[in-house]
């Protein structure tokens, strides 16, 4: 059992544009390490992917729906067998509830049709009213989709 539970919706804020790992940037409470698993979405030029991805980059607020993600933890995970030249983007939706996933689906791939990856979407990462494209593009995307844990 985690402390902080994954079905609970957060603001994300990347630890580079919040100056750390420690101090909430919305309550100023001590942030706490733990472990969970994050969906990660690459773009290199034209070229779409994503993944999922389990790690103890997250440092998350006990007192209020915060989480700070190490960026450049993710950003190694999202460049793991990367070229290095070209344009390289990545974006963390949300987390993970692998909580949600039903006891008789364990046994499924995530991402499989009948196995839908249960994304607790981070709930300021959509703020520059872009939803829909990205919606559509993660659709197109799905049978690429592939697991690295
Ligand atoms: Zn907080």
């Amino acid at each position: 059992m985690k402390k902080f539970d994954a079905s609970l919706p957060r603001k994300m804020f990347w630890s580079k544009d919040v100056g750390g790992k420690e101090i909430c940037p919305e309550c100023h409470g001590r942030l706490e390490r733990e472990r969970h698993t994050y969906m990660l979405f690459t773009q290199e030029g034209r070229d779409f992917d994503s993944f999922v991805v389990g790690n103890d980059s997250g440092y998350f607020c006990a007192r209020c729906p915060v989480v700070v993600l190490d960026y450049e933890a993710f950003a190694e995970s999202a460049m793991v067998g990367k070229p290095t030249s070209g344009s390289f983007e990545f974006t963390v939706p949300g987390i993970v509830d692998l909580d949600a996933i039903p006891e008789d689906k364990k046994n499924i791939p995530l991402g499989e049709d009948d196995n839908p990856i249960p994304l607790m979407k981070f709930t300021n990462l959509f703020d520059n009213g872009d939803t829909r494209r990205r919606r559509s593009r993660d659709r197109r995307r799905k049978k690429r989709r592939k697991q690295r844990r």
